[in-house]
């Protein structure tokens, strides 16, 4: 289906509700029944059928069908927050004595959820170089249930060969899934490659504008209702109507959002590329990013986000062009309408942070919709100051 006929009209019932352009946000906690016939075949079905919005709402269906077309997927289901997608998907693939074959270095709360939450139910994890197949193929035991992937990862921007992960995968009888968060479905769509299960933190670039937290889970009609059936009704962790509405507008613009970012980030990359005071620009669509072939073989283009290590003599002079930026936002998260920056600097002296292991004068830069010439300008006169 073209992009265009899924963002305008999928799902959209306009007969329904007064041939209003825009769906209305169904804002109930149940639905009434006229009969007994009624309300027994509805119970036949409650993932298909409107009976209480923990399971189904009209607004929220919307929203699943066009993020199921976009990543090319029978279904989808939205949940509170991309955290919750990622436990919901993840936990819903084992039980205790079972192990778990992850990507190193994923999104934090997916590490925690690996490392502390699911270790205390008795499933074990290994984390592996995901640029290595065979690294990948050397972790699976006789116990392991799932491949758990994240390509380009958001802070590294390390990829996997996605095709070759999803063969490997079904060898071995293993669910495969990736947080696609980052590419988007706009530049990624790995259920076409053959992972099962499709990731998105879409408080990202599916809202895009900073103001709804929201996760996406895309695959089969059967493991969907699985998630659904076991995780979603259980743990409850679903999208509110409105914020669903909100989600929906957000992904009228996502091509062009998407469009404009990507282009953008390169701009600014290639910018602190070439500067003097620049050691190292990582983004995954550079001539020197190391795994830029599989990039451009699986990706159509990459979003706003990317590393930079400067240089600079110490953390002070670092703290110093970091607070002379002053058109970027120093901000977590990433994806909506405005650039940021995440200084791992930022990270010094907290204890316990992973993230302040990593060196101090890396930053990432998320690149939002600005005129990218007005952002360089604010970066030049910043590194000036290093
Ligand atoms: C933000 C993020 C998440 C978590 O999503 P929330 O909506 O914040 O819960 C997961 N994966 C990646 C890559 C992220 O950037």
């Amino acid at each position: 289906m073209h992009q265009s006929e899924i963002l305008t009209h999928l799902g959209e019932e306009r007969d329904k509700y007064f041939q209003a352009v825009s769906p209305p946000v169904i804002q109930t906690s149940n639905f009434c029944f006229r009969d007994l016939t009624n309300f027994r075949s509805a119970f036949r079905n409650e993932l298909e059928n409107h009976i209480y919005s923990r399971g189904n709402n009209p607004t929220v269906q919307i929203l699943r069908s066009k993020l199921a077309a976009l990543e090319g997927t029978e279904d989808a289901l939205v949940f509170s927050s991309g955290s919750g997608a990622i436990a919901a998907a993840v936990i819903a693939q084992v039980q205790a004595g079972d192990h778990i074959v992850c990507v190193e270095g994923p999104y934090s709360w997916t590490h925690a959820l690996l490392t502390q939450f699911l270790a205390r139910f008795g499933v074990t994890h290994t984390f592996v170089d995901g640029r290595d197949i065979s690294a990948i193929e050397n972790a699976i035991q006789a116990n392991t249930k799932v491949l758990y992937l994240e390509s380009p990862s958001s802070l590294t921007f390390n990829l996997q060969d996605l095709a070759a992960c999803a063969k490997l995968a079904q060898k071995h009888g293993l669910v495969s899934l990736i947080d696609n968060s980052f590419a988007s479905p706009i530049f990624q769509q790995p259920a076409k490659l053959g992972i099962d299960l499709v990731l998105h933190s879409g408080t990202k670039y599916l809202n895009g504008h900073s103001d709804v937290v929201c996760g996406v889970v895309c695959g089969s009609k059967e493991k969907i209702f699985q998630i659904f059936n076991s995780e979603q009704m259980t743990l409850g962790s679903i999208l509110p109507p409105h914020d669903a509405a909100m989600v929906i507008r957000g992904l009228r613009t996502l091509p062009l959002r998407m469009e404009r970012v990507a282009e953008s980030a390169l701009i600014v990359a290639r910018y602190l590329e070439a500067h003097s005071k620049v050691e190292q620009v990582i983004h995954p669509m550079l001539p020197a990013f190391p795994q830029y072939e599989l990039a451009r073989k699986q990706m159509s283009g990459a979003g706003g986000l990317f590393s930079v290590y400067f240089k600079a003599e110490n953390l002070e002079k670092m703290e110093t062009f970091i607070h002379s930026l002053k058109r970027f936002l120093i901000a977590v998260s990433w994806g909506g309408h405005e650039s940021l920056i995440m200084p791992v600097a930022g990270f010094y002296g907290i204890e316990g942070r992973e993230d302040s292991e990593l060196p101090w004068n890396l930053v990432r830069f998320s690149i939002g919709l600005e005129d990218p010439n007005w952002l360089i300008e604010d970066i030049e006169q910043a590194l000036a100051k290093l």
